[in-house]
């Protein structure tokens, strides 16, 4: 009651949820004081969390931000809500976000962009938005969000909270509106990294309705928080600190790095060389994928059909005309002509060469060091309606986080100070599965 009286008084000013479920909410709550009074409970049994609302909820609506699935009721649970309504969490409502996920500040939305709490003029980054600011502004625990090309880590570092994308295969995708299914990974936002690690705690594990999900035991995440940080090899990559850098979070990274050193650890240079490649490798290989899965919205099985059509193709072509808004529109065309015959080979191929090439260059670092620290983004939050008229300036924006999802590496980020009072994140980047030690690192540092 405490938790949606709080979206009630605050969530007007900033916009963070799309749904709230407060009937449903409060009977998984009583459900779960039954539980809780019978000594029949698990750590998340009782606890208010919310969804980002491209989680497939049986019997809510799952919009993905768009008018196209504005009037979509999900008719089954992703396995993700699933394992969250097994542990008894009481779920608030689904969060806001960019249209299909599509963005880095939650301003592409159909339902109005999402602001701030730390400042309402800003941008809460993108696409989880809805999900940062309604842990950051106290209106959730803890929330669900994903991470195609940086939507955890860029908005929880904006908005002053801890965010950490798994490894690709670790949290199941089905029931997920998919967008770039080769890169798409689902994980926790929350207040901090003990918070974030009884989450991923119900959220990892293999689920063979996922054929990418990998079958490999769940560690206890909360099992390692503790332990000394003494002998941890920090790697810092040459190109995270280039001239695209906010001078100031780059004075903060290093304060934080120092920091670990004083807990024990040893700090070199590595080297990502081609840490640029990947905004152009990201802006093919993202849109074609989504290009592909949006192809499913025609106005036929489900979601958004336009009025009165004339025919067949009408009806697809009106339907999808209006009901995808201008960015995920812009997604669709560069997909489908990098995929185009002629094109593919220029393009697509292309652009997986170097996803591979950037992917080598990882695992060559981490034969070095044990994690690889710096920023999650460039600067802090922005104003809103900055770069709305300039796609490519957004794009740009997500320098550091794009690299981490084409190679598939568990990515997170923490809170390591403030520019301009807005936060900033300091970002982690670990070997495939070491998300325990991601974690371990998070919660010595907070
Ligand atoms: N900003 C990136 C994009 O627009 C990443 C979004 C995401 O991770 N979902 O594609």
């Amino acid at each position: 009651k405490s938790y949606l009286q709080n979206i009630q008084s605050a969530d007007a000013q900033y916009n963070a949820f799309i749904t709230v479920t407060e009937e449903q909410a409060l009977a998984q709550a009583k459900a779960a004081d039954a539980l809780i009074a019978a000594g029949n409970h698990q750590p998340l049994t009782g606890i208010p969390i919310a969804h980002k609302d491209l989680f497939c909820t049986q019997g809510v609506k799952t919009s993905c931000g768009s008018k196209m699935l504005d009037n979509f009721i999900a008719p089954y649970n992703s396995t993700v809500a699933e394992k969250f309504n097994q542990a008894g969490a009481v779920i608030l409502g689904k969060t806001n976000m960019d249209e299909f996920a599509m963005g880095s500040s939650t301003e592409s939305s159909y339902y109005g962009p999402t602001r701030n709490p730390w400042d309402t003029s800003k941008i809460p980054g993108g696409s989880s938005g809805g999900s940062a600011v309604a842990v950051a502004a106290g209106m959730a625990v803890a929330a669900t969000g994903t991470d195609t090309g940086g939507s955890i880590r860029q908005p929880a570092a904006f908005c002053g909270i801890t965010g950490i994308k798994p490894t690709y295969g670790r949290v199941s995708r089905w029931g997920m509106v998919a967008y770039g299914s080769s890169l798409d990974q689902a994980g926790p936002m929350t207040q901090t990294a003990e918070d974030a690690a009884i989450m991923l705690n119900v959220m990892a594990g293999f689920d063979t309705k996922d054929s990418t999900s990998v079958n490999r035991p769940v560690p206890d995440y909360t099992a390692n928080l503790n332990q000394p940080l003494t002998g941890l090899r920090i790697g810092l990559p040459k190109e995270f600190f280039g001239a695209a850098l906010n001078s100031e979070i780059a004075t903060l990274i290093h304060a934080a790095v120092k920091e670990f050193e004083k807990l024990g650890a040893t700090v070199k240079e590595v080297s990502l060389p081609r840490t640029e490649l990947s905004i152009p490798s990201y802006y093919i290989i993202a849109p074609a994928e989504a290009s592909t899965n949006l192809s499913r919205f025609d106005g036929v099985r489900y979601g958004y059909r336009c009025k009165d059509p004339q025919d067949l193709q009408d009806m697809f072509t009106r339907s999808r005309a209006e009901g995808f808004g201008a960015e995920v529109q812009r997604r669709i065309m560069i997909g489908t002509y990098a995929l185009s015959a002629g094109y593919y080979d220029a393009y697509y191929r292309k652009a997986q060469q170097l996803r591979r090439l950037i992917k080598d260059d990882y695992i060559a670092a981490l034969a070095e060091v044990d994690v690889i620290m710096g920023p999650a983004t460039p600067s802090p939050a922005w104003e809103l309606g900055a770069k709305n008229n300039d796609p490519v300036s957004m794009y740009l924006e997500d320098i550091y986080t794009l690299s981490v999802n084409l190679a598939g590496l568990p990515g997170m980020s923490i809170p390591c100070g403030f520019v301009n009072n807005m936060p900033v994140g300091l970002q982690v980047i670990g070997n495939y599965f070491d998300e325990a030690r991601l974690l371990n690192i998070g919660h010595q540092f907070q």
